[in-house]
Parts: structure tokens; sequence; C-alpha cells
């Protein structure tokens, strides 16, 4: 992934032995000693080298911790020292950034707005399209609430040309379906329906539309569509229980329109899956996507309030998942200044019929 001739010997060398570790905590490791290494020698080893270390887990930087090696890679990119490819490489981590940060509620929707201006302003002057920066601000309008502002937003950036910098069309799609989805929830499902025939998709599409779907089809009423969807989406599902894939928020996602559907046994059993995943502790949407599901089914399980009583173990896991939600609620709706995560969580474990 790097240009061997703008690396020294050793650091090319070192790149590529990390390049050969399977992503995860080790290869962070290596990449953090090495960052230690190489920290104010030359600009290219060091600018690949923190690359390396954002990338070391799973292909995008989900810490905030990484954070900080974003804005260093932009400012290298500020002062011109980073060549055309470098750019390109900066500016699409500076876009994951914005992601991780949307994901967190400890940062700011104006932290996350002042980085989007700074990533277009650079993007602007290497001649690249913005397109998938401008959905960041439709996102950002979304989160506060802003209906009339997130619409706007995003038909200015849908007018913006795709190039290099733009995100996959499922993923896009996926995107401007969640923006959508929170001032009007017809529009965002049949935007989400469509977003699951787009063109082309990557690793984690059209998977995480079709867990998306079922949830929200599940909590709309809509059987049909939602059974379509645990349908279509099922091989994926199945494949990320059985070998832990990545993308858990599909799988959430499915876990949600099982409860919500009637499928108490089945939500109850894949719930308890979804709890021993390793990001149940990680990414805070993704920890509150998975809290959420485990607690929804749970709550709905076969001996569940009402009915017999959960095995102790399952009703402690239920209780822990729930307080997780309900916390992660509050955070991302405290930050945003609304109601939605409060309100979502609530319909989630609302008594079941
Ligand atoms: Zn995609």
């Amino acid at each position: 992934m790097h240009p061997e001739n703008r690396l020294t010997a050793d650091v090319a060398d070192a790149l590529r032995r990390l390049d050969a570790l399977p992503p995860g905590a080790r290869r962070r490791e290596a990449a953090d000693a090495l960052l230690d290494r190489v920290r104010g020698r030359d600009v290219h080893d060091e600018l690949w080298v923190r690359m390396h270390v954002i990338d070391a887990g799973h292909g995008l930087p989900q810490r905030v911790a990484d954070l900080e090696h974003v804005t260093w890679m932009l400012d290298r990119v500020e002062a011109a020292e980073a060549d055309d490819a470098e750019r390109l490489a900066v500016l699409w981590r500076a876009k994951c950034a914005l992601d991780t940060m949307l994901a967190t509620p400890a940062c700011g929707l104006d932290a996350v707005e002042q980085l989007a201006d700074r990533a277009e302003r650079l993007a602007t002057a290497a001649g690249l399209s913005t397109r998938s920066i401008a959905l960041v601000r439709a996102r950002c309008a979304g989160e506060r609430g802003d209906a009339a502002a997130a619409d706007l937003l995003l038909a200015a950036a849908a007018a913006l040309p795709v190039d290099a910098l733009a995100d996959c069309p499922t993923c896009e799609a996926r995107e401007v379906a969640l923006v959508r989805v929170r001032s009007d929830r017809g529009r965002g499902v049949a935007d989400l329906r469509r977003a699951v025939d787009a063109p082309r998709a990557c690793h984690q599409e059209p998977r995480m539309s079709f867990g998306l779907l079922h949830a929200l089809a599940a909590r709309g009423g809509d059987e049909a569509l939602a059974r379509w969807a645990s349908r279509r989406g099922r091989p994926a599902v199945l494949a990320w229980f059985d070998r832990g894939e990545d993308a858990p928020a599909a799988a959430a996602g499915h876990v949600v329109g099982l409860a919500l559907r009637g499928r108490r046994r089945a939500a109850g059993r894949r719930a308890l899956v979804l709890a021993g995943h390793p990001t149940f502790s990680g990414h805070d949407l993704e920890a509150y996507l998975l809290s959420s599901a485990v607690a929804c089914a749970l709550h709905r399980a076969p001996g569940s309030p009402g009915a017999r009583p959960l095995p102790e173990a399952v009703e402690d896991l239920r209780r822990t998942a729930a307080a997780r939600a309900h916390a992660l609620a509050e955070a991302f709706d405290a930050r945003s200044g609304t109601r939605h995560r409060r309100d979502e969580l609530a319909e989630l474990l609302a008594p079941p019929a």
C-alpha cells in the first residue's frame, strides 16, 4: 500500500512485515512500536507508519485516539509535504475519522464539522470531489434533528461528482436513508429498500442495510418487508454468527427484527452470541446497537417479564445490556440536543404485546 521509493529501506521492510500480520491488537502494538522509532525523522516514513497504525485494527480509524494521527497527517498535507497519492490516502482516512467522531458521543458535533471544513478545504485544493464530506454535514444536521437543513445538505451532496474520495454507492445510499429515517421513517425505509439494490457493494454491504431494514420494517409493523429483508440478509448474518465476521451491527439489526416480529426464541439465542462479541465493549455506536439489540431480544425472550423468570445469568446480561444502552442513548442525545436515541430505545424495550 506504500510507494517503496518514498520510504527508507528499513521502514519499507518493517511495513512489509506489519502488512503480513492479521489485523488486530498485535498488529496495532507492532505499528505503535514502529511509530515510536520513526517519529520526527523522515516525513514520508512517519506518514505511512501512522497510516499503518490507523489501519492496524479493521482498516478504518475506529479509535478516537487515532484522531491525533489524522490531524498530524492533515498538517503535512496542508504544508504541501505530501505527494498526490499520500494526499488521497490521508483524506480518505480523514473521512473515516469523521465517521468515528459521529459514532462517538464524546466528540462534539461542532468538532466534527470543524474537521469536515478542514478536509473539505484540502480536498478542494487537491481537485477532489467533496461529495462524501458534504454527506457528513448532512448527517450532522440529521443528528441535531434539523430535518430541513439535512434535506438541503443531502441534495447538495448528491449534486457533487463521484470520484476516488467518494463512498461506495450502497454505503452512501444507506447513510442517506439513515439521515432521512429520523424525520420520516417511511421515506427512510423506502430509501434503505433502494440502498440494498444499489449497483455495487463493499465488504460490509449489502448485509448492513439488510440488517437495518429488517429492524426498521419490524419497528414499523411491515411484516412482509421485514420478512423479505430477513430472508435476503440471512446468508450473511448466518456467516456472522458462525464465523464472527465484522459488521456486528448488521447482526444486531436482525436480532431486533426477529425479536419485534415475535421470533423470540431465535432472537434470544442470537442475542446471547451478540453479547459475547468483543466490540460489545468498543466503538460507542456499535456498542449502542449491540446492547440495545441484546436488551430488546432478552426483554422479549421466552421467560422474560410476565412469564417464567429468565435464568439468573441471562437476566444479568439483559440488565447489563439495558443499562449500557440507556447510558449510551443518553450520551448521544446529550450531544445532539434531541430525544432520538432515547425514544428509539423506549420503542425497543416497550412491554411486549
Ligand atoms: Zn460500501
